[in-house]
């Protein structure tokens, strides 16, 4: 933590990008006053990298139009607009303070404000709040969020309790915050967000989706998913998750399955739908469960099909676009394999097909997340892994054939020669030639395809 910028009442100026400070020295030049304000302040103080930078100005927005006439009027009604400098774009807003919220989601009415002090106010924690005086570089920082910080601590401004009632996003920002800045939940904080899980449960899925995909970016997401856990957001949110909690494993596992599936989680690198997949890759544990006497230990047999029919409707709730869904399905789906060294060039050909080509560098990742989330003893399975993926990459440097584009031979030549009209009957053959040649790549040439082709119509007695 670095204490030193913590403590010092001033920013270096030197660390704020020119156009930002042009823009404040813009509004001054007007004669208004300009503040630089939250995640960006906060980040600063941090030594973090700072992704968008916010100004907070007593214009008022017909006054900012005027000031900046090319300026994008993004959300005008609040008083926002967005600059674009060399194709940065930087919020500058009126200062404001915010009324009553009755659905949980948007204030009810906005009130522009001359003081820097009541705009803080209504920001959601108090390291969010905190101002930088373009001038001088002075910290203003009401609400004690750089002692916060210095105590690695995340606290609400405010009354949490009324905070959280009046929008819903906050406490799922909360539980970001506690994963991305390394931060602790404040007691008080906490204990205010399962009173107010009404207020959680009327925000639309795509803002809880993009809250866990900004929250998959933290080193470790599991420390979000636990707060999630504690408050009862997860039971709203994804309650299958929790069906693992407390689910013992068998021999080969450290950890129950849910927290399997958060060491998973940690331990894949930071792609969000790679690590969405991760957390849900063992979702069909507790409810494939069952005890056998022939293996003298639990097992989970089909976990993984039934895993995939519970992660589908899941990813669908959450709105991930329909290419994130099919990742995240399948990824679940064929998460399990034990690759050993009797898998022939064909079993390997047949496991690359039955995934799809495009799967298998994400298949690598997860697995060797699971691997190592089993918590011990996990030396044999990184090896059997490195020997997959050697063996796969030979196998695909042969050319192998791995979809039915790749045959040496195509429908309408088959039409033609076999006299079949187009129809369903095309692709059947095209996939019994492509499951020959994956057993076989040496017959994937054209007149020995033929050949295959007219056994397959004989056998089929078509
Ligand atoms: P990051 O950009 O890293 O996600 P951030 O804190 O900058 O984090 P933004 O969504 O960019 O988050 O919001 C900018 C600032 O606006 C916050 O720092 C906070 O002061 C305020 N803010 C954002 N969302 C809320 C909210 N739901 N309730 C109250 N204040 C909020
Ligand atoms: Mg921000």
């Amino acid at each position: 933590m670095p204490a030193a910028a913590l403590l010092s009442d001033r920013v270096d100026l030197a660390r704020v990008p020119a156009d930002v400070l042009g823009l404040c020295e813009r509004l001054r030049s007007h004669g208004k006053r300009a503040w630089i304000v939250g995640g960006c302040v906060r980040d600063l103080l941090l030594d973090r990298e700072v992704s968008d930078w916010d100004v907070a100005t007593d214009a008022r927005p017909d006054a900012l139009l005027q000031i900046f006439p090319r300026a994008m009027p993004t959300g005008i009604a609040h008083g926002t607009i967005t600059v674009v400098k060399d194709g940065r774009h930087y919020e500058v807003t009126t200062l404001r303070g915010e009324g009553t919220y009755s659905d949980g989601r948007h204030p009810d009415w906005v009130k522009f404000v001359d003081d820097i002090t009541a705009d803080l106010a209504r920001r959601d924690f108090t390291v969010n709040a905190i101002a930088l005086d373009p001038l001088d570089g002075r910290i203003l920082d009401p609400f004690g969020g750089r002692a916060d910080l210095d105590k690695g601590l995340l606290r609400a401004v405010g009354d949490p309790l009324q905070r959280f009632a009046e929008d819903g996003l906050r406490p799922l920002r909360a539980a970001r915050f506690v994963a991305s800045l390394d931060l602790t939940l404040d007691k008080a904080t906490e204990d205010a967000i399962s009173p107010t899980l009404d207020t959680y449960r009327k925000v639309a899925s795509e803002r809880v989706r993009d809250e866990w995909m900004k929250t998959m970016k933290a080193p470790a997401p599991s420390r979000a998913f636990e707060v999630m856990r504690r408050t009862g957001l997860l039971q709203v949110t994804c309650p299958e998750l929790l069906e693992g909690v407390g689910v013992t494993q068998n021999k080969w596992h450290a950890y129950d399955v849910w927290r399997h599936g958060m060491e998973c989680m940690d331990a894949c690198p930071p792609d969000p739908i790679l690590r969405v997949a991760a957390l849900l890759h063992d979702v069909g544990k507790p409810r494939t469960r069952a005890w056998s006497e022939k293996v003298g230990d639990v097992t989970f047999y089909d976990h993984d099909r039934v895993g995939a029919e519970i992660a589908e409707p899941i990813a669908a709730r959450l709105r991930f676009s329909n290419d994130d869904r099919s990742r995240i399905v399948s990824l679940v789906r064929f998460h399990l394999f034990h690759y050993s060294v009797d898998w022939t060039d064909a079993a390997v050909r047949r496991w690359i097909r039955r995934v799809g080509p495009d799967r298998v560098e994400d298949l690598y990742a997860l697995n060797e997340a699971d691997v190592r989330a089993k918590g011990h003893d996990f030396e044999p399975d990184l090896e059997a892994l490195a020997r997959l993926k050697a063996h796969a990459a030979r196998v695909l440097a042969e050319g192998a054939a791995l979809s039915t584009r790749d045959l040496k031979i195509n429908g309408h030549d088959l039409m033609q020669a076999l006299d079949v009209s187009p129809g369903r009957i095309v692709g059947e053959i095209l996939d019994a030639l492509l499951d020959a040649v994956t057993n076989d790549p040496v017959k994937n040439e054209h007149d020995a395809l033929l050949a295959c082709a007219r056994e397959y119509l004989a056998r089929r007695g078509g």
